[in-house]
């Protein structure tokens, strides 16, 4: 069976349509986002319990590509790349957590993270970056003049495009808010052999930049914008959702920056039920720092208006946005998940990460944002006890090892309370059974 997919204009009342292999971004006519529309009538030819088997036999398997998380549901994503041309980390197929001790202490029953992170370059971003770089391999090998692929990033869009590049042989460029993403994020696009460029200004800066650049065709723009990523991070609900054995949870709770994800987040769940592999659809919460908050004072507006705004600093560096190129995207989106935004201080987002780590995950800020929200919705009695809720975690801890050290050493402006200092001693055993015999009797239960 032959299935097609093209961009089209997200503006319904203009809904130009261009092909996949077009070096495009926004629409020629209007000037909107695009988003990648799928044959959806050839799709529903398969049944919907033959879709489930197809994907189900696939997962994790060794025959390549179809392992990765991604290109095991190749059909829904990009079907009309050759498999020669697919550029693939075995991306996808992460962990589902059982958060059952933070759950409990919440008060419920049915607590789940999704470990995005446990991933090539560590974060979610590799989702859509395999999309991206194939397509772009495709294009190459079909003739067209791209000498290399550039995108402005808070630190993991750079670290995931420089790997699938350095992968592929193909050139990368990034440019990074000078100073305001971690040591391990920017390591990675200077190991994975990208052009580094260092500017002094915000990510916000760096994306007026990048748009620039990337309007000589030579120059690919891998930022979200550019909608192929946005059918590689889809994938991320429908594998939560295969892996409850096809039960939808009630509710997800994902970190939002420049609100990609949240877009795609719903774009996967909405696909499957139109195509009957699911009967109904969770409520989506999407978590904001509250020092770079514009989609929750929209929202506090009923979406009546949307304003950016100059994002202050915060801890959650990968959401320090404040103007979000897919503000429309997301807003259709929460509109149709019954969508709430919540937002997150600095003490708030920090001690929700470092209350999780203690209960044995190991959050990126990020997450912590997420799960700030959760502690919110749930003291204010917006999720229920018996609610399925699954946390979309969004990096690797590893890769904010600062924030980590210097809350665990107390150096943050507001009371790090979970803390947990090593206790310096001289090396002998009497010295070491003392300080064992205080501290274990010492140890307080751990609290909300
Ligand atoms: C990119 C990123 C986000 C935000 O995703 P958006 O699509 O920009 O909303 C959140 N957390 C981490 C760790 C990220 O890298
Ligand atoms: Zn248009």
């Amino acid at each position: 069976m032959s299935y097609r997919a093209w961009f089209q204009c997200i503006n319904l009342e203009c809904g130009a349509t261009y092909p996949l292999n077009s070096i495009i971004y926004n629409c020629k006519r209007c000037n909107s986002l695009l988003e990648v529309q799928h044959d959806t009538k050839q799709l529903a030819r398969r049944s919907a319990a033959a879709w489930k088997k197809l994907f189900e036999a696939r997962y994790k398997t060794t025959q390549w590509p179809f392992g990765s998380g991604i290109w095991g549901k190749k059909e829904w994503v990009l079907p009309e790349i050759a498999d020669d041309n697919i550029v693939s980390l075995y991306e996808g197929g992460t962990n589902l957590f059982w958060a059952e001790r933070f759950g409990k202490l919440l008060g419920l029953d049915n607590l789940w993270v999704k470990l995005c992170g446990n991933t090539h370059s560590g974060s979610f971003k590799d989702l859509g970056m395999t999309v991206l770089v194939s397509q772009v391999k495709q294009m190459i090998a079909e003739g067209a003049p791209i000498k290399a692929v550039a995108c402005a990033s808070t630190g993991d869009t750079s670290a995931a495009l420089a790997a699938y590049c350095a992968a592929a042989g193909i050139p990368s460029i990034v440019l990074l808010p000078k100073g305001k993403i971690s040591i391990a994020q920017l390591v990675q696009p200077i190991a994975n052999d990208a052009l580094v460029l260092s500017l002094d200004t915000d990510f916000d800066g760096c994306m007026k930049v990048v748009q620039e650049i990337t309007k000589d065709e030579t120059i690919y723009l891998a930022n979200s914008m550019n909608s192929l990523r946005v059918e590689g991070q889809k994938t991320v609900g429908i594998e939560v959702v295969q892996q409850f054995d096809w039960h939808v949870p009630d509710v997800f709770i994902i970190p939002g920056g420049n609100l990609g994800n949240v877009s795609a987040l719903g774009k996967g769940l909405l696909m499957m039920r139109d195509l009957g592999l699911i009967h109904k659809l969770p409520r989506i919460v999407v978590a904001q720092a509250q020092r770079a908050n514009p989609l929750y004072r929209s929202y506090r507006k009923k979406f009546k208006s949307f304003e950016p705004m100059q994002a202050g600093k915060t801890l959650a560096s990968a959401i320090q946005i404040g103007n979000p190129v897919s503000i429309e995207k997301a807003i259709r989106t929460l509109k149709q998940f019954d969508g709430i935004v919540e937002h997150a201080t600095e003490s708030e987002l920090a001690n929700a990460a470092e209350l999780g780590d203690r209960m044995g995950m190991f959050n990126c800020p990020h997450t912590g944002v997420a799960l700030a929200a959760l502690i919110k919705l749930v003291k204010r009695g917006q999720i229920a006890r018996s609610e399925r809720v699954v946390i979309i975690s969004t990096a690797h801890g590893l890769k904010f090892t600062e924030f980590k050290v210097r809350y665990h050493e107390r150096q943050l402006d507001f009371p790090c309370r979970y803390a947990n200092r090593p206790i310096e001693l001289p090396p002998r055993v009497e010295a070491v059974r003392e300080a064992l015999q205080y501290a274990l009797k010492r140890r307080s239960r751990l609290r909300v």
